[in-house]
């Protein structure tokens, strides 16, 4: 059927899409295999994660990776926020490679309560809100997923557009010391760390937590408290100072902690991290208890029992 013939002024007035890029579509439309629909890829680089902006976005014939088309006479994002945006956000968090396909609804803990922390993680971000911004500490056992769950929350972040950095708080402090070897000023790492919009501090209270070490976290931690931001953060040590009182070598003590038994962990994060530190994070954030077998030394498990016996 010939269409009529139409004035540019008609095509300008007119609802019907007529400019060829918005009957194409933006490839982020389509949710391409090549990368689900986000429009970049994940990869590592050394030991962290790198986002590339993936090649059905860079070679998208409606946008050409602009992110921006004209829809109805105006200039329009394809998307918020651009996939390049997420990419760098992503770049600049730090996040270590080992994790960087975590994802919350993937996350299996078959032993614990996985269930019922991804359900609960769910909550708290769909309720997270920049203004006034509630932290989050994911107690437990080592091997539990709790570093797992932190970059999936982190992840998560960057795609709203919520700028995040992630440390490994031991690792922070052998960057410092490297700094100070070097003569370089520590300013910069623990700027960007005070700065970005979501801190992510994995393995709080780990350490030997010498007074440099602490006076590092309270820098980290008054720094954000002053500028109403939270931080997320991992923590092997109990965040409930009252299970001290409960503690004792009793019968469900194996059960409680998993069979990982080190005398540290019968410390609080409390009497490692200084009451200052610990009320300020414990006003400020959610806990949540993670709990299950260690996975690592269940791989193990099924490895040493999956032999060359015949499967069944
Ligand atoms: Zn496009
Ligand atoms: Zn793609």
């Amino acid at each position: 059927m010939d269409r009529p013939v139409r004035s540019l002024k008609d095509e300008l007035h007119s609802n019907e899409k007529i400019a060829i890029p918005d009957q194409l579509g933006c490839a982020l439309e389509s949710e391409k295999s090549c990368c689900n629909g986000v429009g970049y890829r994940l990869q590592a680089n050394g030991s962290l994660t790198q986002a590339v902006l993936c090649s059905c976005v860079r070679d998208c014939q409606s946008c050409f990776g602009q992110n921006r088309r004209m829809i109805n006479g105006g200039s329009k994002p394809c998307r918020t926020p651009a996939p390049s945006r997420v990419a760098s956000l992503i770049n600049a968090a730090c996040l270590p490679a080992r994790y960087s396909s975590a994802k919350l609804d993937s996350f299996t803990n078959f032993t614990g309560n996985g269930r019922d922390v991804v359900q609960r993680l769910s909550t708290w971000m769909r309720e997270f809100d920049i203004e006034q911004p509630k932290g989050l500490i994911l107690g437990g056992p080592v091997g539990v997923g709790k570093t797992y769950l932190l970059a999936a929350i982190a992840k998560n972040f960057a795609n709203k557009g919520i700028s995040i950095r992630f440390i490994d708080f031991f690792q922070l402090l052998l960057e410092l010391k490297s700094g100070y070897a070097q003569d370089k000023n520590d300013s910069n790492v623990l700027k960007e760390a005070i700065e970005s919009d979501v801190l992510f501090i994995d393995e709080l209270g780990k350490g030997r937590n010498t007074d440099w070490e602490l006076s590092i976290l309270d820098q980290l931690v008054m720094g954000r408290y002053n500028r109403n931001k939270v931080i997320v953060a991992s923590t092997n040590y109990d965040f409930k100072p009252s299970d001290r009182v409960n503690l004792g070598f009793n019968n469900n003590l194996d059960e409680r902690r998993g069979s990982t038994f080190e005398l540290d962990r019968f410390e609080s994060l409390e009497q490692r991290i200084g009451a200052r530190i610990y009320s300020r994070l414990v006003e400020t954030s959610d806990l949540i208890e993670v709990t299950g077998e260690d996975y690592r030394k269940r791989n193990l498990q099924e490895k040493l029992s999956s032999g060359p016996k015949p499967r069944r």
